[in-house]
């Protein structure tokens, strides 16, 4: 694997990669990575000659500012892990390489609804820090492919609708979440959980599944009541739990099974905030 530093240094060595004819693909983090970001970047390796990973802590999408401090950071495991997964190229930058012109640019993506819904209603500010950061690495790595997990679902759209604001014709593969035996899906943010936590952390997924099962039987908003209710007894207090068009993310009242659906939620154990989402 191939470390680069520098974004200069990096468009010099993938212009080459293309000028050889080799189909390149990314899978942007930041770190801290586990099963759910390797195994991205093993459905790059299948996909493409070259698979680039970046590794940045984006300062920019953390509306939370000690959310952001508190973010794990374990950059030598990490290479390790990369090592072991044979990923060809990782671009580790540091903020200046991002945003040489400082963080304060006056640009905006127009994301519509998406801004104003879940995530983006929860965490002002987050998706424009979010494009601002992919807008940045697109234009540097300028890959075929571009690997995003299911588990930001919203994200998926969100960088969908900037890579058409930005006219970047890369293919975006989704690929599905990657859970822990408990069914917690993994996240970088699970670290700051202790064995205790993550047990009860694991009810989460288990309330998704019981809406999942039950949705024949009982309506979407008793669902909803009782699952806050049955998480709320675990300490879990959640944020946001909806039923969505799994196309656009409009929300529903009610189950239609006519339509592909899903659930979303973001939940908070302690000062942990966690999501998580399943496809009906
Ligand atoms: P992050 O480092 O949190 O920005 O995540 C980098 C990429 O890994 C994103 O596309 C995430 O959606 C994806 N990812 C994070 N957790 C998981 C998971 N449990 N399963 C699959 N992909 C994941």
């Amino acid at each position: 694997m191939i470390l680069f530093k520098h974004a200069s240094d990096l468009q010099k060595h993938l212009n080459q990669i293309r000028r050889n004819g080799l189909r390149s693909g990314f899978v942007p983090t930041m770190g801290a990575l586990h099963r759910g970001h390797l195994s991205l970047v093993e459905q790059c390796r299948k996909q493409n000659d070259i698979t680039v990973v970046s590794l940045f802590v984006n300062p920019l999408q953390f509306n939370n500012p000690e959310d952001f401090e508190k973010y794990p950071v374990t950059i030598d495991k990490d290479i390790l892990l990369l090592e072991e997964v044979e990923a060809d190229i990782l671009f580790l930058p540091a903020k200046d390489e991002i945003y040489p012109e400082g963080v304060r640019s006056a640009v905006t993506y127009d994301l519509g609804e998406l801004e104003n819904i879940l995530e983006g209603a929860f965490r002002p500010g987050h998706f424009q820090g979010v494009c601002k950061v992919m807008d940045r690495l697109m234009n540097i790595v300028q890959p075929d492919r571009l690997y995003l997990g299911q588990k930001d679902y919203q994200q998926v759209m969100v960088i969908r609708r900037l890579l058409g604001i930005i006219g970047n014709k890369a293919e975006i593969i989704t690929a599905p979440i990657i859970r822990e035996e408990s069914g917690l899906a993994m996240s970088s943010r699970n670290q700051r959980l202790t064995d205790e936590e993550r047990g009860r952390a694991a009810s989460i997924y288990k309330a998704l599944m019981w809406i999942k099962e039950t949705q024949a039987r009982v309506s979407f908003p008793v669902l909803k009541n009782r699952a806050i209710e049955n998480l709320k007894s675990n300490g879990i207090n959640t944020e946001y739990l909806e039923l969505c068009k799994a196309d656009d993310l409009s929300l529903l009242n009610g189950f239609n099974p006519d339509k592909k659906m899903v659930i979303l939620i973001a939940a908070y154990l302690g000062d942990v905030r966690l999501i998580d989402n399943l496809i009906l």
